[in-house]
């Protein structure tokens, strides 16, 4: 991303893993192509990467509980709110389609962009919200885009710095774009990379290296690939993810607790966000 040559392997050696010396941007060698990744975000959709997503996809639809995530969400929206207007709200990626929905509730016209057809048909039945099917990167997306949000999007592209670049043509001058990722410098994924260098503990480690994730950012790197792309970063912000959701067995779910205390204290939170403007002019 940064274009430096001085990549080095990163992690246990079966995830192709490499790190870029200058920006410490971690990422997949090679990168799926974009068919390859289509065909695993659909697969994911459907239980097929991990268990877990059917059964929290089902608590968030119709009847969706006030939880840590939900919270979560209205923030974003509320924030979005506040430095933009309001207007039109594009969310790339829509999960559930709980965003779009708290997006509507907030007053802004909302329109989905989302790669997996049967996510897609189930948000708009589930909110009656309207969902454009396939890249974002080819959508036809209406004029004058207020703001665009991007909630753990980025590190499932095949190329980040379109998605940005993208997200840039279609807001309006003045739009503000959110985006939300795994946050590579965390108490986390540093625990993580100790304990792979462990042998037998490396298949624990290499746990928080998700299938379908091929780029792990840093709150520092991603703020230069959004200044690169012509962004102002407004606001960054971390956060330890809500573990509720997640089965883990007792030491696991123990040990990532722990982790999220460390990183609160450490401001090494295992989640990063940021807020980005395109300038007026
Ligand atoms: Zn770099």
């Amino acid at each position: 991303m940064c274009g430096s040559p001085a990549l080095r392997p990163h992690g246990p050696a079966p995830l192709s893993l490499r790190r870029c010396g200058a920006c410490r941007l971690v990422f997949v060698d090679p990168i799926p192509t974009p068919e390859e990744i289509a065909a695993r975000e659909d697969a994911a959709f459907h239980g097929g990467v991990a268990d877990h997503t059917e059964e929290m996809f089902e608590a968030y639809y119709r009847n969706y509980p006030d939880d840590p995530v939900v919270r979560g969400f209205r923030g974003v929206v509320h924030q979005l709110k506040e430095t933009t207007g309001g207007g039109t709200l594009v969310d790339v990626g829509i999960g559930t389609g709980l965003l779009l929905h708290l997006g509507a509730e907030a007053g802004f016209r909302v329109l989905g962009c989302e790669i997996s057809p049967d996510s897609a048909r189930r948000a708009t039945e589930e909110f009656g919200v309207e969902v454009l099917v396939g890249d974002f990167l080819d959508a036809d997306l209406p004029a004058e885009i207020a703001a665009i949000t991007m909630g753990d999007v980025l590190e499932h592209t095949h190329d980040p710095r379109r998605f940005l670049e993208r997200a840039f043509e279609a807001l309006r001058p003045g739009g503000v774009l959110y985006v939300a990722v795994p946050n590579h410098r965390s108490t986390t994924f540093l625990a993580a990379d100790l304990l792979s260098r462990v042998p037998a503990l490396a298949g624990l480690g290499s746990r928080v290296y998700v299938p379908n994730h091929y780029w792990y950012f840093s709150p520092d790197n991603l703020g230069q690939l959004l200044e690169q792309t012509g962004f102002r970063v407004e606001l960054t912000r971390q956060e330890a993810p809500y573990l509720g959701r997640y089965a883990f067995s007792p030491p696991v779910r123990f040990g990532l607790t722990v982790l999220n205390a460390l990183g609160r204290v450490t401001h090494l939170q295992a989640r990063a966000e940021a807020y980005a403007r395109k300038p007026l002019r």
